[in-house]
């Protein structure tokens, strides 16, 4: 995306750039948190020469193109976020069946079964909302957007803190890489940055609710 025109988002264009192209270059392999069975590295562009047959679409309108991109990305990140937090869940359920503590299991203590049901909740509140605008999404329906950013909100922190309370569940078992809990959580706490922060999710979604900002 370039600012070929005007200030404001009427004034940004996309273009295609091609591996090779002068002044094109990527930085480093990036050292992160989680996410690190995915490559993450800087895009470097140095007085890229594009030519004007790579301008994608028409002249004003990348911030659109860009836009549209991510209310699918949003869906997905919130749909990778709920997965993740499913995987922990079933895994803490299995740990609680087997695990005993002074002499009973985990899953008979009521403070622990009721973290369970919390967590089933949070989940299936979230699959729901991402289903919702999932459909608005294939249906072209004007909400979508709205719709994907509280979706992309709810799922991403219910995902994350399901994966996290799961990790407690384990006990110091969690903390060890053996039984893949924590790196469920240190995979998922990115999704509450990437594809727009949950801050700015919240900002989508009051400016569309309120009508101001
Ligand atoms: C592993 C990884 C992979 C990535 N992959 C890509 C990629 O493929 N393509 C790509 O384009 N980007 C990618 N990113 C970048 C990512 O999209 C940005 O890091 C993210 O959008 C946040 O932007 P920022 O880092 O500039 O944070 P900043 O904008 O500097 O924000 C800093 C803090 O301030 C808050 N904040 C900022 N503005 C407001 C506001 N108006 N109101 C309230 N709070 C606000 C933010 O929520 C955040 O908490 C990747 C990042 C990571 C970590």
């Amino acid at each position: 995306m370039a600012r070929t025109g005007q200030d404001g988002s009427r004034g940004i264009s996309a273009f295609i750039l091609e591996k090779g192209m002068e002044g094109l270059s990527f930085g480093p392999n990036e050292q992160k948190m989680g996410w690190r069975a995915q490559p993450t590295r800087q895009v470097i562009m140095e007085n890229v020469r594009v030519p004007k047959e790579n301008l994608l679409g028409e002249p004003g309108q990348g911030f659109k193109i860009a836009m549209s991109g991510l209310d699918g990305g949003r869906l997905n990140i919130g749909a990778c976020s709920l997965g993740g937090g499913q995987s922990a869940l079933e895994k803490a359920i299995d740990y609680m069946g087997e695990r005993q503590a002074f002499g009973t299991e985990l899953s008979a203590f009521q403070a622990l079964r009721f973290e369970v049901a919390e967590m089933q909740t949070k989940l299936e509140a979230a699959r729901s909302l991402l289903w919702r605008a999932a459909n608005a999404y294939d249906a072209g329906d004007p909400n979508t957007s709205l719709l994907s950013a509280m979706a992309k909100l709810t799922a991403t922190d219910s995902g994350f803190d399901v994966a996290n309370r799961a990790l407690q569940l384990h006990g110091g078992y969690g903390y060890l890489t053996e039984y893949g809990i924590e790196k469920l959580v240190r995979d998922l706490r990115v999704h509450q940055i990437l594809e727009g922060t949950n801050e700015i999710m919240r900002v989508i979604i009051s400016r569309k609710s309120t009508g101001v900002g």
